[in-house]
């Protein structure tokens, strides 16, 4: 570019580092070979539009700031220099932007991204995915020149950059700051193996793949020719529904989201009325990054009158925070800061209704199309689940969306389904919460459930600990945990098989002595302080014995999560015994023959062995390995 009266001084050039990650990250485009090369174009005008948008935003306040230079984008291919340039008259940088936006990522989830990339054999999806944005570039460049002004101001500034450790910062050229009299123009040193980003067909099929929705004029500047629009430049939302196909949509979806998969459903509609606005809201297919970010923010963007404003009014609430699109007003003032729409009436309104539709569109697709709402479900449901506890209008709703693993086989199961086949006398809707299905399949606090094929909901997700601790009821029916107070099955006939086997059971029942009231009290004096009660379980019917929270306060697997996370002594869970069960009834044989040590043993042991069938460890695991070692050796040893 800089011609020989043109170079800039030597001791204006300043060498900055990267950010370890952007130099790990340009380590891997630069020599990696990935093939999803063509979203380094996507990217660069994405960040073109966005910097028109923030000129247009800025320019609400200060008009002078666009003056007579349109706001657009435009790529010169030059295929005698090897370069493709990308121009935008948007909002520019000035020096100190330039080195903290082109020498940093802000993203969350960067480290783990980079490390994820870096094992696999392509990028796999994973770079359009994440959106490696402006460093995309360095996939199919070796060498970048970034010449920037901001807008207003009267210096430019030149980025240059091989990719390496680090860049270069200068004040431009005389000729370069006459180049650029407003916004970014970017040329990228092709390498040898992306010349075809030269020919004009290929950006053109790249843009219309990715970009054909951007609201900006992007134009090709070929040789000599005159520049030509190579997009339509018009906003998808404002367009009628009948006018749009799948296909539009799909784009509509990527352009707005940066996103590369399908989107999984999409609503599209006009509101009028109180306030007029038009709404382009899709539900992406699989997860976006940053979806279990801490600050759960959502990503639509409000536009008023075509202008872009912020994407961060939340229009929806955070358990809808994976759903993309656009809102734009007819109504706001375009002046509205993006303080105000924190509190402003008319959002409030806007994000009211917005919620209410999304959801109402979940429950239809729900309906209408199990499969696909199966897909949204798994790859959104633990998010949908916060709304339970959070959303106390939509509960219901939500509820109804919900799909659960359940004790009975053959894919995912609403409430719906659960109540129509309830058991006859049965009057509530039972779960489990725990950490794996194949473990909870296995606790013991299920048998007495599946002794009378009630069905049992299988929770295993973190959210689940949290939205069952409030009191639930879904078609009159109570949601109970069976790891929580009592519960009484004795209304609900046995299965056949398993009742054959109670009356056999019971007819062999005369060998104890002692009752039950007097067993459970001789387990609760020796366990003193280590539980809070001992009683006679409904719940098993095999296993010995079970651990379950009292009827007030949080459920078994919420106090184990919260006092793993403060480290401090929960309440005291309550050890359920099985009467009917050998090792239950040897603790009253031991009673009565005063075998004090036996006692003991027996009941730490019922004790720690439901700790462990909870996925527990005993506090102290020696003392439990040499007591159960203990009493092996007794029953080994035939009695002198
Ligand atoms: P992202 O666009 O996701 O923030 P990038 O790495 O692509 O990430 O860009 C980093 C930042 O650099 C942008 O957020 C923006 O502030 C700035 N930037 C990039 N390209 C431009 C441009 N053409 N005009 C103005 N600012 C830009």
């Amino acid at each position: 570019m800089s011609t020989e009266t043109d170079t800039v001084a030597p001791e204006n050039v300043a060498t900055h580092p990267f950010q370890a990650e952007v130099a790990e990250l340009l380590n891997l485009m630069v020599h990696a070979v990935y093939s999803e090369t063509d979203i380094f174009l996507r990217e660069l005008i994405s960040n073109a539009s966005d910097a028109c948008d923030k000129l247009r935003y800025a320019a609400i306040s200060n008009p002078d700031l666009i003056g007579d230079q349109p706001l657009a984008i435009r790529i010169t291919p030059d295929s005698e220099a090897g370069t493709l340039t990308l121009a935008d008259s948007g909002i520019g940088m000035d020096r100190q932007e330039l080195i903290d936006n082109l020498g940093t990522v802000a993203r969350s989830g960067t480290k783990a991204f980079i490390s994820q990339l870096a094992e696999a054999k392509d990028g796999a999806g994973l770079i359009g995915k994440f959106g490696v944005g402006f460093y995309a570039a360095f996939m199919v460049a070796d060498r970048i020149e970034v010449v920037s002004r901001r807008a207003g101001a009267d210096e430019a500034f030149v980025w240059t950059s091989t990719g390496g450790a680090g860049f270069e910062i200068a004040p431009a050229s005389a000729e370069q700051a006459a180049d650029v009299p407003r916004g970014t123009k970017i040329t990228l040193h092709l390498k040898e193996d992306a010349k075809r980003y030269l020919q004009t067909h290929e950006i053109e099929r790249i843009v219309r793949t990715y970009s054909e929705h951007i609201l900006f004029p992007i134009e090709l500047k070929d040789k000599d020719a005159e520049p030509r629009q190579i997009n339509s430049a018009s906003a998808p939302w404002q367009r009628s529904k009948s006018d749009m196909t799948p296909e539009d949509y799909k784009e509509a979806y990527q352009g707005i989201a940066g996103a590369f998969d399908e989107p999984a459903m999409t609503l599209h509609y006009k509101a009028e009325g109180r306030q007029s606005y038009a709404v382009l809201l899709f539900a992406p297919s699989s997860q976006p990054f940053g979806l279990f970010d801490p600050d759960r923010k959502g990503k639509v963007k409000l536009y008023v009158r075509r202008v872009f404003i912020t994407d961060e009014a939340e229009l929806l609430p955070p358990y809808l925070r994976f759903v993309r699109g656009v809102v734009d007003s007819e109504d706001l003032p375009l002046n509205i800061s993006r303080e105000m729409l924190q509190n402003n009436p008319q959002v409030a309104q806007i994000r009211k209704a917005l919620t209410g539709r999304v959801v109402g569109e979940l429950e239809s697709l729900a309906d209408k199309n199990t499969e696909a709402y199966g897909k949204l479900w798994d790859a959104f449901g633990t998010v949908l689940k916060e709304g339970i506890y959070e959303d106390y209008e939509r509960r219901d709703a939500l509820l109804g969306l919900a799909r659960f693993t359940t004790t009975v086989d053959g894919g995912p199961r609403s409430l719906k389904q659960y109540v129509a086949d309830l058991k006859s006398n049965q009057t509530e809707i039972y779960y489990l919460v725990g950490e794996g299905v194949e473990r909870l399949k296995s606790n013991p606090k299920l048998e007495s459930a599946r002794a009378r094929g009630i069905e049992v909901l299988l929770l295993t997700d973190p959210v689940d600990a949290f939205w069952t601790a409030t009191p639930l009821e879904f078609d009159g029916k109570k949601l109970k945990s069976l790891s929580q107070g009592d519960v009484d099955f004795s209304l609900v006939p046995l299965l056949e098989a398993d009742a054959k086997a109670a009356e056999a059971d019971a007819k062999t029942d005369g060998d104890t002595k002692v009752d039950d009231a007097d067993v459970v009290a001789i387990a609760k004096l020796a366990l003193g302080d280590r539980v809070s009660d001992v009683r006679a379980s409904q719940r098993l019917t095999d296993s010995a014995a079970c651990l379950v929270a009292g009827g007030q306060g949080p459920d078994r697997e919420l106090e184990r999560l919260l006092s793993r996370q403060s480290r401090g002594a929960g309440t005291k869970p309550i050890l359920e015994l099985n009467m009917r069960h050998p090792l239950v009834k040897a603790l009253g044989r031991a009673k009565l023959a005063a075998q004090d040590d036996d006692v003991s043993d027996l009941s730490a042991l019922l004790f720690e062995q439901a700790q462990i069938l909870d996925g527990e460890v005993p506090e102290d695991p020696a003392a439990f390995a040499k007591r159960l070692n203990r009493l092996l050796v007794r029953g080994l040893t035939p009695a002198a």
